[in-house]
């Protein structure tokens, strides 16, 4: 069946911050640019972000782009590529700064200034302490803030938005895989169309449902990582999932690190403030790993608080109500909704909770999407970029450090935007669409809706989400990852077969959730066979048979394991790839052991 074909100079697939500053920079420059997206743009997850955003402004006190470069690699436990963390540091206060001109209300010192407040990570000294105050924030709703400037700004330029659109499947040039645009579903009336582009931007974000707790929104399914690993581009870095150590026990919902940046801290059923143990000097501003582990340790070892000892308490209440209420406003309103307290008299009872997908869709710092090809691990995939959580600059390396998230899609956001631009004004007109440009994602339809006696969707997700859980979470143990690989294996043969009852068109929103189940199941196979075959502890990676040795500190093993992982859908492959030491400009930071 021929589809509808409409074309544009850029196709960008998804409306949260990275999509929409990339988005700015096309749109602004005079480009046809269409943005898709599952929701209304302000609803994406960039919405959620709370503690704010890192930029070296040191509004608060002395603070440099080379420090927070330094707390981005070490956070990362080196395995971030140094010129990546390198053009992030330098280019955050500009993109701050250009983003408070674009109208985003800021919190504010007496002096006019952006407030920032302190973050888990973030240091003086290259690492060596004081912490400093870099992370500038809008109260707890700093992504909140961030989208709707970004999205009022795209507005005035013009941008072409297509909501409640689903990008289905990549279109690749099959002479040289070039990418040439996307097909795509109208959620209201099922319709399915080509979007052909010049040059493709995704901006997906995460995929934290493959978890069955997660901070992350229903819609973060992982799609963007799906259409690339569909069209054989390999997802790197999988293996590194951060947990946000304060999810709300048994809701999963996030309390920013922020609470901690402002003086709250954690305590264990004894009232104990343990994180004086596990990190003397940062304490409760630990890197995120870190303060998750020594919750799960209190938790494991009998420490935990509440009936079942199975969390362990906030406690922020000394702050005082003024102090909650001006800079903490939707923290007490999350707190008396979701853990029914009232932070301001009583503590929060929390969990470590999926929060962060360090690895994704390997890209350049310019946000161009890089494979190996021809013996270079990092070619670039032309007419191909992608910012934003779905992608893997890779800036946050083994464990991305807070506030960074918001800090890399202003930047490679705006980065990707600038090189698309650059692209195409070489690349003039658009190249012809292949006969069987559409084929893959009609063979996933037909299947789906001639499918007899296959699997239910929901249970299906519910599955992959407990097998990840169980084999794959905080802790990882050798023969739980080994057993993970053959589970998560037949969850995936599952999901070639679910069926949906309801096969109308309009609105069909459990076709939907199946067409993201097959998004899911890609990001799952990936993190798990990755996780499973490197042998070492990095960062968020945490495996109880590479423990704290005097050769291999913190159970890192920088010999053998200083390297990416990038993994190929096609046989569950994996290759390896050398992580980027050299800076752009900078002296490259060394690696050495990662305490706090
Ligand atoms: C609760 C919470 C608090 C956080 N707080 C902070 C913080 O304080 N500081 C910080 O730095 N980071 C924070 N983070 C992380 C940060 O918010 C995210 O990493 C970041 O906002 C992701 O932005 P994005 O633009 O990549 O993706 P998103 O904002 O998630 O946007 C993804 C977009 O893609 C669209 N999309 C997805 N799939 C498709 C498809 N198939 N077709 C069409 N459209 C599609 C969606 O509709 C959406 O528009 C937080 C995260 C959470 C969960």
């Amino acid at each position: 069946m021929a589809l509808s074909v409409r074309k544009f100079d850029a196709v960008i697939v998804g409306a949260g911050g990275a999509g929409l500053r990339g988005a700015l920079q096309l749109a602004e420059a005079g480009l046809k640019v269409a943005v898709l997206t599952k929701v209304f743009p302000t609803r994406s997850h960039t919405v959620a972000a709370q503690g704010g955003v890192g930029a070296s402004l040191g509004n608060m006190g002395v603070d440099s782009w080379q420090w927070h470069m330094y707390d981005t690699v070490k956070g990362g436990d080196w395995l971030a590529d140094q010129d990546a963390a390198e053009f992030l540091a330098r280019e955050a206060t500009k993109c701050v700064i250009e983003l408070e001109h674009f109208g985003m209300p800021f919190d504010r010192n007496e002096d006019g200034t952006i407030y920032q407040r302190p973050f888990g990570g973030h240091m003086q000294n290259m690492g060596a302490g004081p912490p400093v105050q870099r992370s500038c924030c809008a109260a707890d709703r700093t992504g909140h803030a961030m989208l709707h400037t970004l999205y009022q700004r795209n507005v005035r330029a013009n941008t072409q938005f297509f909501v409640e659109w689903m990008g289905l499947d990549l279109i690749r040039d099959p002479v040289d895989g070039a990418v040439l645009g996307v097909t795509a579903m109208e959620m209201e009336t099922g319709e399915v169309m080509i979007l052909q582009a010049r040059a493709t931007l995704f901006a997906t974000g995460g995929a934290g449902r493959i978890y069955a707790s997660s901070t992350n929104a229903f819609i973060n399914t992982g799609d963007g990582l799906g259409m690339a690993a569909r069209a054989g581009i390999p997802l790197e870095d999988m293996e590194f999932w951060q947990f946000h150590p304060t999810g709300v026990a048994g809701a999963g919902v996030l309390i920013t690190e922020g609470v901690r940046g402002e003086g709250g801290y954690l305590l264990n059923k004894d009232g104990e403030r343990f994180m004086e143990r596990y990190a003397p000097t940062a304490k409760d501003l630990a890197s995120r790993d870190v303060v998750a582990r020594a919750m799960a340790t209190e938790i494991n070892e009998g420490r935990g608080a509440g009936k079942e000892g199975d969390y362990v308490l906030l406690k922020l209440d000394h702050l005082g109500p003024e102090t909650i209420d001006k800079r903490l406003p939707g923290i007490r309103e999350i707190a008396k909704k979701f853990a029914n307290v009232d932070p301001a008299k009583d503590p929060i009872p929390v969990v470590p909770t999926c929060h962060y997908q360090m690895g994704g869709i390997p890209t350049n710092y310019r946000g161009e999407v890089v494979a190996p090809h021809g013996g270079n691990p990092n070619t670039v995939v032309e007419g191909f970029y992608a910012a934003g959580e779905c992608a893997c600059a890779s800036v946050h390396g083994a464990n991305r450090l807070g506030t960074n998230s918001l800090t890399d899609l202003l930047v490679f956001g705006k980065a990707a935007g600038d090189n698309m631009i650059r692209y195409l004004a070489d690349n003039r007109g658009h190249r012809e669409l292949p006969s069987d440009a559409a084929d893959r994602t009609m063979a996933r339809l037909d299947r789906l809706n001639g499918q007899k006696d296959g699997a239910n969707v929901h249970e299906t997700r519910a599955e992959l989400q407990r097998v990840m859980q169980r084999h794959c979470g905080v802790f990882r143990f050798p023969d739980m990852l080994v057993e993970g690989v053959d589970r998560i294996r037949q969850v995936a043969e599952r999901v070639a077969q679910t069926e949906i009852g309801d096969k109308s068109k309009v609105f069909n929103t459990a076709r939907i959730e199946a067409l993201e189940l097959d998004n899911l199941i890609e990001v799952a196979r990936s993190t798990m066979v990755s996780a499973e075959a490197r042998k070492e502890s990095r960062g968020a990676h945490d495996r109880a048979d590479c423990h704290d040795t005097p050769e291999h500190p913190n159970g890192r093993n920088d010999d053998e394991w200083l390297k990416h992982t990038l993994w190929f859908k096609e046989g569950d492959r994996l290759e390896y790839k050398p992580v980027i030491l050299k800076p752009l400009s900078a002296e490259s930071i060394p690696a050495k052991v990662r305490s706090y």
